[in-house]
């Protein structure tokens, strides 16, 4: 336990369990918010709604190895516990539970939540085993700190939806809150991921954010077809040389699954390579009538 500042933080299931019994019998209520550390704006906004919804927030801080593909960025991910534990003890978070992956997955592990369908679709099928991994941990970060809500956002627009789905389907009591997508002044949205980015591939990435407001445009402008959007959607991020497109999709907001006629609630996903240096994600949700 870190004594120095107000914020505690924790390493075991055990310290999290204590903490919030104690909280249960003053009668507080319990806010969480899952994450993987070197946190920024996006994830500030996320702790702040949570400490203004709850008596207490606690945010998880733990880069979980079962959501990365072998060929993924797990070694290399930015960490920052120095950081990350000014940014929750300012933005009024309790908690920090950062364990070891000793701590979450025991040798012997052999339990997994999987959610089918809407995670065969955009990052399901890039990241095979992804949302497993997401799954898993969520429920058993739910499990260990038995928070009232939990705050996830709308950044990772499927993740948000497979966890709505999850906690639905298997009546996990905890209210899911999503929050909207934090962006730099220039547009690119907020990631930890950004970091990988040279200051020259920094700037050509802020045509993905473009490409996208472009599609949303073309959307309120009257498009209602689905491929005529996602094209033009990829032709304009082709024109940098440096962007490798992974996917650009445009999916029912619920089941994630492809649509032909843009009507209802709609999810707009890109995916993009950028230099080889990073995965970056953007999207737009909207409601068409
Ligand atoms: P991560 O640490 O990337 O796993 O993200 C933890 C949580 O913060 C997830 O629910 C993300 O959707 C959310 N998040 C990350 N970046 C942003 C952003 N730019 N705006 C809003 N939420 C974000």
């Amino acid at each position: 336990m870190n004594e120095l500042s107000n914020i505690k933080v924790v390493g075991t299931v055990e310290a999290v369990r204590d903490f919030v019994k104690a909280c249960r019998k003053e009668g507080k209520s319990v806010g969480l918010v899952p994450t993987m550390g070197y946190l920024h704006e996006g994830h500030e906004s996320l702790i702040k709604k949570s400490v203004a919804e709850n008596d207490v927030t606690v945010v998880s801080i733990f880069v979980n190895p079962m959501q990365f593909g072998p060929k993924e960025d797990l070694a290399s991910y930015p960490r920052d516990l120095e950081a990350d534990t000014k940014l929750c003890e300012n933005a009024g978070a309790n908690l920090i539970f950062h364990p070891e992956p000793s701590e979450m997955y025991h040798d012997d592990f052999a339990s997994y939540v999987d959610v089918n369908g809407l995670t065969n679709a955009l990052c399901g099928l890039s990241r095979p085993g992804h949302f497993r991994g997401v799954c898993t941990v969520v429920t058993k970060l739910f499990n260990i700190v038995t928070p009232d809500r939990a705050y996830f956002g709308e950044k990772d627009a499927q993740q948000l939806a497979v966890i709505k789905r999850m906690v639905a389907d298997l009546n996990m009591d905890i209210k899911i809150v999503g929050c909207p997508i934090i962006r730099e002044e220039d547009g690119l949205a907020k990631s930890s991921r950004n970091t990988y980015l040279s200051p020259m591939s920094r700037n050509e990435s802020l045509i993905i954010s473009k490409s996208i407001f472009m599609g949303k445009k073309m959307i309120e402008d009257g498009e209602r077809s689905a491929a005529k959007v996602i094209q033009a959607i990829k032709d304009n991020i082709n024109t940098s040389a440096i962007m490798d497109i992974d996917y650009v999709e445009i999916v029912n907001g619920l089941t994630m699954e492809s649509i032909e006629e843009i009507k209802g609630d709609i999810l707009c996903a890109v995916a993009v390579r950028v230099n080889g240096d990073a995965r970056l994600i953007d999207n737009f949700m909207m409601t068409v009538e």
